[in-house]
């Protein structure tokens, strides 16, 4: 039996994370967490009998507690409770499906109690992937990618020898408005740009695949999962979301990972790694596929791509204005109080503002976290 623990139950990536517990009988879920859905943090706590459940409300939990009290699970509530979960004696596995930087301080606890992390929650590595990588090291710790393209370039790599690593590529799938000029962008709204072509994803990822600003966060957490300089990462925009990312190798064979667009095949991959298990659910059909289409990214008119680009060249406490700047504009993008392309003006004036920290430790990144969100929400209160 494989004991898990799920930071973000019930987003997407929760929610396909206990569709695969579903399917497999030696999957046990010992603890959920979330943000403030009572509701279906009462369906999952009845249906799977975790020991602990985490809401990060104080108020949402204490109507847990009510909810609940005839089960056995306990309840716990804000950063303790995040803290608490992730380091649960009898969790083998961390699932990090949790949205944003705010993951940082739980992926850390978990790394430091030994625990094996199924990432996913990509902001934590962009921003902290300094302080997560060699921490997992120290710990013998595996941090095992969800996201659908590291997921790829993992499955690629597996029985390689990484130093004959030459390239990787990214696939993106462009996002719905692939093709668009910045003139088209000034009048998009929040629900035109919630209509992803291929994926369906939480709010925030599905507006970070619009701008290109998911890419770019893959990029960077790309370079910390495997170790290759940026330079050697290339996007490359294959709108069908079939190819899911390749690997070039020093001789120029280019390995690739295919199928059908279903985020349970990664979840299930890392929670098994290395072995495969049987996937219900849609497959390629290549006698009905007649082109694979590739193009390359827009970067002049999606910004978050280049943006993300000049962050992580910039290193340091850079990537984190940059995540912290989006997290917010996202944010007021989707709450009317800002155009689509006022999200690019945010982050980059978030850039041009920040006096760049070599290497910053947890309590620098919080605070340059704190700062750059400061800003803005005092500019649009
Ligand atoms: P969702 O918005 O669907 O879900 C987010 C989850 O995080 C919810 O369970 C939410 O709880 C919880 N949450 C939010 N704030 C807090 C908080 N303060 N404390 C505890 N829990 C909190 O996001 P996704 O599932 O789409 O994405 C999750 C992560 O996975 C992101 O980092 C994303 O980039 C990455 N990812 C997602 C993919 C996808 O297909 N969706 C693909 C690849 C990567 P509540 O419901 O209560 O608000």
């Amino acid at each position: 039996m494989k004991k898990i623990a799920i930071l973000g139950s019930t987003g997407s990536i929760g929610t396909q994370t206990l569709d695969v517990v579903r399917n497999n009988q030696d999957l046990q879920v010992v603890g959920i967490a979330a943000g403030k859905n009572v509701q279906k943090i009462e369906e999952q706590v009845r249906e799977f009998h975790p020991k602990l459940a985490v809401l990060y409300d104080e108020s949402a939990a204490e109507d847990l507690k009510a909810r609940i009290r005839d089960t056995d699970t306990r309840v716990s509530a804000g950063m303790e409770g995040l803290l608490e979960l992730a380091a649960m004696p009898e969790a083998e596995i961390l699932v990090t499906a949790i949205v944003g930087m705010i993951g940082i301080r739980p992926t850390l606890a978990a790394i430091g109690a030994g625990k094996d992390i199924a990432l996913a929650n990509k902001e934590t590595l962009v921003t902290a992937g300094h302080l997560i990588m060699p921490a997992a090291e120290k710990n013998g710790v595996r941090i095992l990618p969800v996201d659908s393209e590291h997921s790829a370039i993992f499955q690629c790599l597996h029985g390689e020898d990484r130093r004959q690593v030459h390239k990787l590529l990214i696939t993106a799938s462009g996002g719905p408005f692939r093709g668009w000029k910045t003139e088209d962008l000034a009048g998009v709204r929040p629900e035109d740009a919630l209509k992803h072509p291929t994926w369906s994803m939480g709010r925030k990822i599905t507006i970070d695949s619009a701008t290109l600003v998911n890419k770019g966060l893959e990029v960077m957490e790309a370079r910390w999962l495997f170790d290759v300089p940026l330079d050697r990462i290339q996007v490359v925009v294959q709108p069908q979301s079939i190819i899911h990312s390749m690997v070039e190798f020093e001789d120029g064979a280019v390995m690739a990972q295919l199928g059908a667009p279903d985020m349970r095949l990664p979840i299930q991959y890392a929670l098994y790694y290395p072995h495969r298990r049987y996937l219900p659910g849609e497959r390629l059909d290549f006698t009905r596929l007649h082109s694979i289409e590739i193009d390359q990214p827009d970067m002049e008119t999606f910004r978050g791509l280049p943006l993300a680009i000049r962050a992580a060249r910039e290193g340091g406490s850079m990537p984190t204005v940059f995540n912290a700047a989006n997290e917010e504009a996202v944010a007021l993008f989707l709450n009317y109080k800002i155009g689509f392309l006022d999200i690019y003006r945010l982050i980059e004036a978030s850039m041009d503002a920040h006096h760049c920290i070599e290497m910053p430790d947890l309590e620098q990144i919080l605070a340059v976290e704190a700062e750059v969100r400061g800003r803005i929400r005092r500019d649009y209160a």
